[in-house]
């Protein structure tokens, strides 16, 4: 599993993806998709499963069983996956869809972005191949480690991790300045963990996980050939527990003012000594800096000091585990076996690898995403739900300006401001204007490993050689045929790829009702990123800068901080709870995502009473499409690992937690005191 660290200023989506990094070995010869299995799934007659219902539980106990409870009952999790639900079904949809795309007749003319997209997908396929390869792929990396002999040739080493399967003890990535969004920057990141969190080496709860995590580490070794695996995983596992002490937690991390530091190479190694910082730069290829900007300072000095002082055979040792552990997945069966065994199975919960050619097609979407994005959309999104998407946003921000005008807590100034932020929101809907340009890119149908390392240089280059350009808001950080959404602070837009336009988000044929509640919420979820408690921080041109008056930011504060306790109350395993900070951004969004899905509802009326169908009335089936959408089950150890990990909190509270915050639900539903969900009016938090 590569893990990529991403910027402070990284866009929020709506959700966490659940595809785990597991294969399936012994998966029967694929055979093609059914025809069936590549239509948009339906719910119900008018966009809402009335089926699903638990009608033995009152919308007031728990609203996400009332909506969802049979159909949770009904569903089960299949065996390769951590958590299965509405978002899921439609990312099978999504990959079945580009499964049929890649193995579409005919090999592509040679050099074409078809022979690419095929030859990537064919060798992930051909395991025998890989089999009989074993770990030699992995040859040249290790040679490389094992002829290190200072801690400046480690460095490089470490720099190489930006652009191959190396590791290192930081991570360098090429974004937006947030002081100056017109520009990319370099900025670094603390790193160097190979379990999910600090928490994993640091927390009893996940005592056990990590004693597994050092059995996994000398598998590893053993595999690759190093000697004394057993005792250098001890002092490996040791290692990244002290890493994991120096560096902050996924709450510190949400503060993009602590983590915005620019400064000079020269400041860099004075703040950070012991650190072989230029070796580093030179191994990530990039070219001579006059400025960085550093993530999480005070973290640095400390792991530059562990660097310091950990013998370079140890350091060795960590680079060649992480080599290994990060091709894993891309080598001979026994590495693919171990690695889904520790990281989905024992950390997740996960029973069964998925099948090879859902693996490969991630594999393809990850790396050649907008090669076959361009043959998706085609295929698969009519242009008239472009147009349709657009009228929804507009009624969406609509309803924020309204909002915006009658806080109560807002002074007229930062009113006037968040204004006109929200008047210079920036919408992309299905597929980016401009396609990426692959022809530089070179896949072999043999070479897995080597189309992986090409692919990884590939993009790698593509971002340092912007770095003196303006930066390219045509853009996408998200695939089309991904099933999520984003809101980019530092360009102050919202994202909504093709995939996720269908049902139970959009369905042009549901019921309105339905679609405000779903798609409507969804996008006022992203609208609502902007001014979440680190959206509101950037302004409209997408600048990192404080536009509140002293005042009203306090009492945006004091309003977060309600939000934060009520969700850290919720317990949703015994002795782990929802994380309220770390979830806040979130919860604030899925707050007010569901208010403003409500209002521009009730605007979509023009005055005219809303149709009851099937006795519910217009409200009820809003409420109702919202909770259609985070119908889903979870595995207990992938929701402990997000509970540590993810800023969204669980399915159920997206929905239990929203809800008895808004008064229109109450009434809708006719919620009373004694009702489970039920908040005094003065309780309910009430931010946008
Ligand atoms: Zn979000």
């Amino acid at each position: 599993m590569k893990r990529l660290w991403l910027c402070a200023a990284a866009a929020c989506a709506l959700s966490a993806s659940s595809v785990t990094h597991a294969a399936d070995t012994n998966a029967p010869s694929p055979s093609s998709p059914s025809p069936a299995s590549l239509e948009a799934p339906r719910m119900g007659t008018w966009g809402f499963d009335l089926h699903n219902r638990d009608p033995a539980t009152k919308a007031g106990d728990d609203f996400f069983r009332f909506a969802d409870g049979k159909g949770v009952d009904a569903m089960t999790i299949p065996a390769d996956r951590s958590r299965f639900g509405a978002f899921d079904e439609l990312v099978e949809l999504s990959s079945a869809r580009s499964r049929a795309l890649i193995e579409s007749p005919g090999a592509g003319a040679p050099g074409s972005e078809e022979a690419k997209i095929k030859a990537l997908y064919g060798s992930f396929m051909n395991q025998q191949k890989l089999n009989s390869l074993g770990a030699a792929p992995l040859k040249p990396e290790l040679a490389a480690i094992k002829a290190v002999k200072t801690r400046e040739e480690m460095a490089r080493l470490m720099g190489r991790g930006a652009l191959s399967f190396y590791g290192g003890f930081f991570g360098a990535y090429v974004g937006t300045d947030a002081k100056d969004p017109d520009r990319y920057a370099v900025i670094l990141g603390q790193s160097g963990l190979n379990l999910p969190d600090r928490d994993y080496y640091l927390t009893d709860q996940f005592a056990a996980k990590k004693q597994k995590y050092q059995a996994y580490v000398a598998d590893t070794l053993e595999r690759i050939g190093w000697r004394n695996p057993q005792g250098t995983a001890k002092t490996l596992v040791d290692l990244e527990t002290e890493i994991a002490k120096a560096s902050w937690t996924k709450v510190e991390q949400r503060d993009d003012n602590k983590m915005y530091n620019p400064m000079t190479p020269a400041e860099l190694a004075k703040l950070a000594p012991g650190f072989p910082w230029q070796a580093y730069f030179k191994g990530a290829e990039l070219p001579p800096l006059t400025r960085v900007i550093v993530g999480e300072k005070t973290a640095f000095p400390k792991i530059a000091a562990i660097y310091a002082k950990t013998p370079v055979e140890t350091l060795k040792a960590w680079q060649a585990f992480t080599v290994a552990s990060n091709a894993s997945s891309y080598l001979s069966q026994p590495f693919d076996e171990s690695h889904f065994q520790f990281y989905s199975k024992e950390l997740q919960g996960v029973p069964a690898q998925r099948e090879r050619w859902k693996r490969a097609t991630s594999l393809v979407s990850g790396q050649m995403g907008e090669a076959l994005g361009h043959l998706y959309v085609e295929t698969y999104f009519p242009p008239e739900s472009k147009a349709r998407m657009l009228e929804l946003v507009g009624d969406l921000k609509t309803a924020l300006g309204q909002r915006i005008k009658k806080l109560d807590w807002m002074s007229d100034a930062t009113k006037a401001k968040a204004a006109t932020k929200l008047g210079m929101l920036n919408v992309k809907i299905g597929y980016p204007n401009k396609w990426r340009d692959y022809s530089a890119l070179v896949q072999k149908p043999d070479d897995l490993y080597g189309n992986i390392e090409r692919g990884q240089a590939f993009e790698w280059h593509y971002r340092v050689a912007r770095l003196n350009k303006p930066v390219d808001r045509d853009e996408w950080d998200m695939t089309p045929q991904t099933v999520n959404a984003y809101y980019d602070p530092t360009k102050n837009e919202i994202v909504f790829p093709a995939a996720i336009l269908a049902p139970p988000f959009f369905d042009p044929k549901a019921d309105m009702a339905v679609n405000y509640g779903a798609i409507g919420g969804v996008i006022g979820h992203e609208m609502t990123h902007g001014f979440d408690d680190q959206g509101r921080q950037y302004d409209g041109t997408g600048k990192l800068t404080d536009w509140w008056t002293k005042e009203d930011s306090d009492r945006f504060d004091a309003r977060a901080k309600q939000l934060v306790a009520q969700y850290s109350a919720f317990e949703p395993l015994p002795g782990a709870h929802v994380n309220g900070g770390l979830t806040l951004g979130e919860n604030i969004a899925d707050l007010g995502g569901l208010l403003l899905a409500l209002d521009a509802y009730h605007a979509s009326l023009h005055g005219q009473p809303a149709p009851v169908i099937d006795g519910l009335t217009g409200d009820q089936r809003v409420f109702l499409g919202w909770a259609q959408v985070w119908k889903s089950k979870i595995r207990d150890d992938a929701l402990r690992q997000r509970l540590a990990t993810d800023p969204h909190s669980p399915e159920k509270l997206r929905v239990n937690g929203v809800v008895h915050n808004v008064d229109g639900w109450y009434a809708a539903y006719d919620v009373k005191p004694g009702d489970k969900l039920y908040l005094a009016p003065d309780q309910r938090v009430r931010i946008w």
